[in-house]
């Protein structure tokens, strides 16, 4: 198959499909790109409503070898804790990791424009309003729709980068003994604004990621370069409290002064919001095998988390990084690569999407508490005392650029259990100060 590949064919030119047309093109390949949208660089769509995203190190160290660090660098706000905000709208300030380290908002549109423009100057070719329709696998053929006329383009490697809903995906499914597993969660989300102060301030704290925590239900807001936050409710559909049951402007009203009583007054928008941005849904899909002949998938095409640990695009830019290193180690060698690609990250991607569904308990309803706030402070003393035994799962998952998620979710599994029988001391709450932090350590071992 090797000497074959020239011609590289990617489906969907989000964040992830941009990125590894970059990375392929900078390997010398032949790279295009179709997508279904409109080029949202002139529908204005990159500009509109901010959306933003927790981009993290593993995210950032691929955008870095990439040669995009400065330019994401100007992008970014970084967020180096979360600030909790209760009922009466007193706040607790949690530290996402030690002194320096911080997750960065970043603003979707932006840096899937960023990423478009280096793809399109290192010569990639970008083809808009081009709807993949099936894949003839056997051939590795794209079958596209464009102004309702269906056409066929031939390719030599053709790359899913699809999304969640993922169409390259759709045609592996109807092959033989490929595994499909997809999960709606109870809960969706809708997005709400806080816009900037008159001045152009923000609000509330800037360099932090802000969270609501309600039990079954939370709001976050992340902020924007301008000034504003993209707040998020993450809310069930169904239920006593839920978008079924919110409905008039009273009851929004009524629901969000009971809850989130410091936020309403920011958002003078929030019934307009409310009432015109859809409650989406969210949803994970597990899939294997991720390559069919010469078709592969990455990204959120071929594993989709929830949200909750802000990994999503992480995870996906990492896919592209870790398979750009397989073709360096086996110098293009396809028929290794493709194999040793699905078979090594599989475990990882699995990893990520559970460690995200947990991460949704630990945010709604934990974060609050002051059980949790003792045993991150205990947690963050074991890492600072010992940095290269204890780190804790957050800072696995979040800060390591590499460290696989398959090995963060087994690590954190052991410090879980250690930590739950430190908790269950008498008086821990008090006296959380002085825990025997050798002794903690110890039963890594
Ligand atoms: C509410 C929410 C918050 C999130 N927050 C974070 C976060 O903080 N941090 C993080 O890392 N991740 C986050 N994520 C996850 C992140 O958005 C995804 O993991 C990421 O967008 C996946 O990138 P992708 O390129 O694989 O897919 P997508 O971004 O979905 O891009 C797919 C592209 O393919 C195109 N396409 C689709 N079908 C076709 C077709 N048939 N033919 C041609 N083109 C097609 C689409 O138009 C799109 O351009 C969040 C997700 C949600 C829903």
């Amino acid at each position: 198959m090797n000497k074959e590949i020239n011609n590289i064919t990617l489906i969907g030119a989000g964040l992830v499909g941009s990125l590894m047309a970059i990375y392929l093109k900078k390997r010398g390949f032949n790279v295009t790109i179709y997508e279904r949208r409109s080029d949202m660089r002139n529908t204005g769509a990159a500009e509109g409503r901010s959306i933003n995203l927790a981009l993290s190190n593993r995210g950032l160290k691929p955008l870095q070898e990439v040669g995009l660090a400065k330019e994401v660098g100007k992008m970014v706000i970084p967020m180096n804790r979360r600030v909790m905000h209760d009922v009466k709208g007193n706040l607790t300030f949690q530290p996402y990791g030690k002194e320096g380290q911080f997750i960065n908002s970043i603003s979707r549109g932006g840096l899937n424009t960023l990423l478009m423009n280096k793809a399109e100057e290192l010569g990639v070719k970008i083809i808009f309003d081009h709807r993949c329709v099936d894949i003839n696998l056997d051939n590795t053929e794209v079958i596209l729709e464009h102004n309702d006329i269906e056409k066929q383009i031939e390719a030599d490697l053709i790359i899913g980068t699809d999304g969640a809903y993922s169409a390259v995906r759709a045609a592996m499914q109807k092959t033989d003994r490929f595994n499909y597993h997809q999960r709606y969660i109870d809960h969706g989300y809708k997005e709400l604004r806080i816009p900037p102060s008159e001045n152009g301030a923000f609000h509330i704290e800037k360099n932090a990621l802000h969270i609501w925590p309600r039990g079954n239900y939370m709001l976050i807001a992340l902020p924007n370069t301008d000034g504003s936050f993209t707040c998020t409710l993450f809310f069930p559909f169904e239920g006593e409290k839920s978008f079924e049951t919110l409905k008039t402007n009273e009851e929004i009203m009524a629901f969000f002064n009971e809850q989130f009583s410091d936020a309403v007054p920011l958002m003078p928008t929030l019934l307009e919001d409310y009432n015109t941005n859809p409650a989406s849904s969210l949803m994970t899909v597990k899939s294997f095998p991720w390559v069919r002949n010469k078709t592969l998938i990455i990204g959120d095409a071929s594993h989709a988390i929830v949200p909750f640990y802000g990994q999503g695009m992480n995870s996906g830019f990492e896919d592209c990084r870790v398979l750009n290193d397989m073709l360096n180690e086996h110098k293009d060698n396809w028929d290794i690569v493709l194999p040793l690609f699905q078979k090594e990250r599989k475990p990882d991607a699995d990893a990520i999407l559970e460690l995200a569904l947990r991460n949704f308990i630990e945010m709604r309803d934990s974060v609050g508490d002051e059980n949790f706030l003792v045993r991150k402070k205990i947690e963050a003393k074991l890492h600072e005392q010992y940095p290269n035994k204890w780190i804790p799962l957050y800072s696995m998952v979040t800060f390591h650029e590499e460290m696989r998620y398959s090995e963060a979710i087994q690590k954190g599994e052991k410090q879980k259990d250690i930590m739950d029988k430190v908790m269950r001391q008498e008086g821990i709450l008090e006296n959380w100060k002085s825990v025997n932090l050798e002794s903690i350590v110890n039963q890594l071992d």
